[in-house]
């Protein structure tokens, strides 16, 4: 029997795991938690919308059949030379390998970003940042200092943006808690390129754009942050803005595991895949999402994106129950289904299966995708496990 290892439990590896065990054929996950989390929705808990025991789920509760075993461990460092992987708990040999490590931020060298700001990238950091800005929003009664009111975030990607949605939001429900004057908020967002949500079209933007000022975030396009010191960013204008909450949502690059283990790397340090996901460097490897660097029908890098994550765990599996009984594999083609960002709970903007949507259907089109993923995941039993997720926090 094949020793099949999988690395990571986000959309690919949980995708890869699932359909693996729909083939049959059995596996051990590796994850640093006995948990899956929603990773593109962790601005809705981060901005109080639910709670956040709703944006995760035993892994257990995913992968239910007793040939696949899960570990809880995490992976330290990779040797493909050798076919093995090291983890806090020790060395495991393999004969096929799933990397789905998932990104690390991408602070492009600007000085002082990793040291003062903070980022939404797990359960773990999404709920750091809420508790920060609460405490900080929750103190601005002792000293009067208005830069506690000041949240900066760097960045106009989806990361960004649907946070603002959600944090612009949350801040009326904070100035009534704490009772602070809600025109002393500034939520700011600062993004170096010229337009936000470069992907979607130009009257989209303009939507979101008209959305999200109405709720009173500020944006301003063309602005890079050059540098950011304790409670202060510092723009390439030679502004600086002081602010007690400093977001960075500014691009992400593959897990640097990969690149320390050897793999011939783009500039994102993500491993070169060929059409079948699997490595370039070492046959026996299969890369997928935002670590792994697949070229497109249209000659272009996939984007580092859940969904693509998702087509590329079940493509392996495949690929590696075919190279398993012996049949040929198949190239793997990525089928954008297209972008849907929300602006708070309420309203959102986006393109699905070429079909364009604002407003409130845009943010039912969202639900609709989160019930969906829940289906995927565990079917009704699962739908009606987070229900809950519908619900407000309270
Ligand atoms: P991104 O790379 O898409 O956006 C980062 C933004 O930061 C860019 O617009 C960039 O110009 C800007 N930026 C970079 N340096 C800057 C600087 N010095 N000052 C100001 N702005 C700067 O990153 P992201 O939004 O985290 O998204 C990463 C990936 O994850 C994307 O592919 C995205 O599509 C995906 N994602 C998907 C969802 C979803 O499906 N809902 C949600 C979040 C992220």
């Amino acid at each position: 029997m094949a020793n099949l290892l999988i690395l990571g439990a986000g959309y690919g590896g949980i995708a890869a795991a699932k359909a693996l065990e729909k083939a049959g054929q059995p596996f051990t996950l590796i994850n640093k938690h006995e948990y899956h989390y929603f990773t593109t929705l962790l601005h809705e808990p981060a901005g109080g919308r639910n709670k956040f025991e709703e944006y995760s789920v035993p892994l257990r509760d995913v992968l239910r059949q007793p040939t696949s075993e899960i570990v809880k461990a995490r992976v330290t460092e990779l040797k493909p030379q050798g076919n093995t992987i090291v983890t806090d708990r020790g060395e495991l040999a393999y004969d096929y390998l799933v990397i789905a490590l998932g990104n690390a931020p991408e602070y492009f060298g600007i000085p002082g970003m990793q040291e003062h700001a903070l980022v939404l990238r797990s359960l773990d950091t999404a709920r750091q940042l809420h508790e920060h800005i609460e405490k900080t929003f929750a103190a601005w009664q002792e000293d009067h200092d208005d830069t506690r009111l000041c949240i900066v975030v760097g960045g106009a990607g989806l990361t960004g943006i649907e946070l603002c949605g959600e944090l612009a939001d949350w801040m009326p429900e904070l100035a009534a808690q704490y009772a602070l004057p809600l025109e002393k908020i500034q939520l700011i967002n600062l993004e170096a390129a010229p337009t936000i949500l470069p992907m979607l079209e130009e009257d989209l933007r303009a939507e979101a754009l008209r959305v999200l000022e109405s709720k009173g975030v500020q944006l301003r396009t063309g602005t890079a942050i050059v540098k950011v010191n304790r409670n202060q960013v510092e723009l390439k204008t030679r502004e600086t803005i002081d602010a007690q909450t400093i977001i960075w949502t500014g691009g992400v690059r593959a897990n640097p595991l990969i690149e320390q283990a050897g793999f011939e790397v783009d500039p994102k340090g993500r491993a070169k895949v060929n059409e079948f996901c699997q490595s370039v460097d070492f046959a026996n490897v299969f890369v997928i999402g935002d670590s792994a660097w697949f070229t497109g029908a249209d000659g272009k890098p996939l984007p580092p994106t859940g969904q693509a994550a998702e087509q590329m765990g079940d493509a392996v599996a495949q690929n590696i129950t075919a190279q398993l009984q012996s049949y040929p594999m198949r190239p793997f083609r990525y089928n954008n289904l297209g972008t849907l960002a929300s602006l708070g709970a309420e309203v959102g903007v986006g393109s699905v299966k070429g079909v364009r949507t604002k407003g409130v259907s845009a943010a039912l089109m969202k639900e609709g995708s989160k019930a969906k993923y829940l289906w995927h995941l565990g079917g009704l039993r699962m739908i009606s496990q987070k229900r809950g997720q519908f619900k407000r926090k309270g």
